[in-house]
């Protein structure tokens, strides 16, 4: 039977690679219909908070996921969060120390920091190859009488070679040489984190750890824990990094990454996701995050929506953005329907609709985009729009619909001496600010629907 896990370290937020991570396992259990189980790291219990857990959940919910065994939902093998289950790994400590695989290790502090230069200074690895593993019994019991503050170290097997099949890189292989013998159990009596992981996989039965490639460092130590304890170790497989558009490490400087910031926007239909994936096809080259490419799916996405919801999701998001008092009023599916096939995501369509905020006149004017427009004398021209359409004319035409919009066009055209492109392009910049977007006679069209509640405060657009 399947079973993977997602495993966030609650110190921040759920950002777009963790995302990746627990939606390749989710959609790996869901379709071989194996089991998802979510376990709290939260052995950092400086960086941990609540918090941090609860907004990660949240945001694992939102995208749609679901765990079978977890802090909330329970399960078999709790509890789910690591820093419950301090007994646990005490015991198995114990275990390894009783089988001579873990010792105590009284160094203090100095003497590891002069290890470690003397280990410099001779260009060796970094690692631990203190007194402590080769102490005879009766000095390790001497220094447990005395009470002398210890951590515990796993003694790792000299000169062997530990390989893995990873389903995403192939074989992956580490001599145990380059690895000092590392501590599973800190003087303060916290468990060290690969210890907890290593642990946790094998007591929850977890079959597959897909997981970010940043962690391959820690599968050798993870593997040894694994073999010392007799369990059998799980398939692994490391996903690259997702990347920036220009290749460097993803980081705030490209926009959102934290996945709360994406709550304004679709994302997909899971089921044909869950259909496509597939352990094979996850490639080892770094993925790129492209939010022009994610926002373009995301207008696909929503323009597959139903008519109405489509329009009720915008209406609602005007609404929240503070420009429309009803969600549900005529003006306010008028204005939806007007920017509901250009939008990309839900809060474009707020700044798609200027026109009906006010007429942004000043700034659209001086502004290089109307220049050729704007040495065509479009200013008189769209001054004289303003004024026909402020003098009444305008509301009595709109009350005759699209067509009655038409007759007066053509009234202002007559007065201007102009007709198409020209007399057009001043219209919709003097009512839409806007060298594009939707159609002028829709927007007015619109604007006769508007009642004096409709609308929040059009002086804050
Ligand atoms: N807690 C780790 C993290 O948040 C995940 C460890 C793992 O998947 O093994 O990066």
């Amino acid at each position: 039977k399947i079973k993977v896990r997602f495993a966030p370290s609650p110190t921040g937020m759920l950002h777009v690679g963790g995302a990746r991570t627990a939606l390749f396992n989710w959609l790996y259990a869901r379709k071989v219909g194996g089991k998802f189980v979510l376990r709290i790291e939260d052995t950092d219990t400086a960086r941990s908070t609540r918090e941090s857990e609860e907004a990660v959940k949240e945001d694992l919910r939102w995208l749609g996921l679901d765990w079978d065994e977890g802090p909330d939902v329970g399960g078999p093998h709790g509890p789910y969060r690591q820093s419950e289950r301090a007994q646990i790994y005490k015991q198995y400590v114990d275990q390894l120390v009783a089988a001579g695989v873990a010792y105590p290790c009284f160094c203090t502090d100095e003497e590891l920091e002069a290890m470690k230069k003397d280990a410099e200074a001779k260009k060796l690895p970094p690692v631990y190859r203190g007194k402590w593993a080769r102490a005879s019994e009766a000095e390790v019991e001497e220094a447990l009488a005395a009470g002398t503050p210890c951590c515990y170290r796993f003694r790792v097997p000299a000169g062997k070679e530990i390989a893995i099949d990873d389903v995403v890189r192939g074989r992956v292989a580490w001599n145990t040489d380059t690895l000092g013998d590392f501590v599973i159990l800190r003087s303060n009596g916290l468990p060290v984190y690969n210890f907890c992981v290593a642990i946790d996989d094998a007591l929850m039965g977890i079959t597959h750890v897909l997981r970010a490639e940043e962690h391959l460092p820690n599968t050798l130590r993870q593997v040894l824990i694994y073999n010392a304890l007799g369990f059998t170790p799980p398939l692994f497989g490391h996903m690259s990094l997702i990347l920036a558009p220009d290749k460097s490490k993803l980081s705030k400087r490209h926009g959102a990454t934290s996945v709360g910031e994406f709550k304004q926007q679709e994302i997909y239909t899971v089921e044909e996701l869950q259909e496509a994936f597939a352990l094979e096809r996850i490639t080892k080259s770094p993925a790129v995050f492209d939010r022009v490419k994610l926002s373009w799916m995301n207008g696909q996405h929503l323009r597959a929506l139903p008519d109405a919801e489509l329009t009720a999701r915008i209406a609602s998001n005007l609404v929240e953005a503070g420009l429309l008092a009803d969600g549900g009023s005529p003006f306010a599916g008028a204005v939806a329907s007007l920017v509901k096939g250009s939008v990309e995501l839900l809060n474009d369509a707020a700044a798609q609709a200027p026109g009906l905020w006010g007429y942004p006149f000043a700034e659209t004017v001086a502004s290089e985009e109307f220049k050729p427009i704007a040495e065509d004398n479009f200013l008189e021209v769209a001054k004289a729009v303003v004024d026909a359409a402020d003098s009444g004319d305008l509301a009595a035409a709109l009350a005759g619909g699209h067509d009655g919009y038409k007759k007066w066009v053509n009234s202002v055209g007559k007065a201007q001496k102009r007709k198409g492109k020209r007399l057009f392009m001043p219209m919709r910049v003097a009512f839409t600010g806007s060298m594009q977007g939707p159609d002028v006679g829709d927007v007015l069209a619109a604007l006769a629907l508007e009642s004096g509640s409709d609308v929040v405060d059009r002086s804050s657009f």
